[in-house]
């Protein structure tokens, strides 16, 4: 199987091909360096992504608080931890960096707020 990736891991933004067969990478062209490389083996083998998303906030001057993860999950995890952030209500106020959800279903990553939601 071929994929294309384009590297994100800097502005020269490589375009690099990779053969695989299932999770066994056969070929990787087109990087210009190592962390090309090491880029689309973990895209091929473990994807990890962050999350922007809204967490439900009760009693403040906005119905919704902006959260994110503190830093990347599986990407296989991420409707689990989606449902998990659907399942919180703030309490107004909240306030940017606060913990919405400690070590999210165990994955070693907390769900922060991103932006204060004030009482109303
Ligand atoms: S392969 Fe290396 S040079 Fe090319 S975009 Fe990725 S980090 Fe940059």
């Amino acid at each position: 199987m071929l994929r294309e990736f384009t590297c994100i891991m800097c502005p020269q933004g490589c375009d690099i091909s990779v053969e695989f067969e299932g999770a066994t990478i056969t070929s990787i062209t087109g990087n210009k360096c190592a962390k090309g490389e090491a880029y689309v083996t973990q895209e091929i083998e473990n994807p990890m992504r962050n999350i922007a998303t809204s967490a439900l906030v009760d009693g403040g001057d906005l119905p919704l608080a902006s959260v994110r993860l503190t830093d990347v999950i599986p990407k296989d995890r991420i409707f689990d931890v989606m449902a998990e952030i659907r399942t919180v209500e703030l309490s107004a106020p909240v306030h940017e960096g606060d913990i919405a959800i400690h070590d999210v279903l165990g994955l070693g990553v907390d769900v922060i707020v991103t932006k204060d939601v004030d009482a109303a």
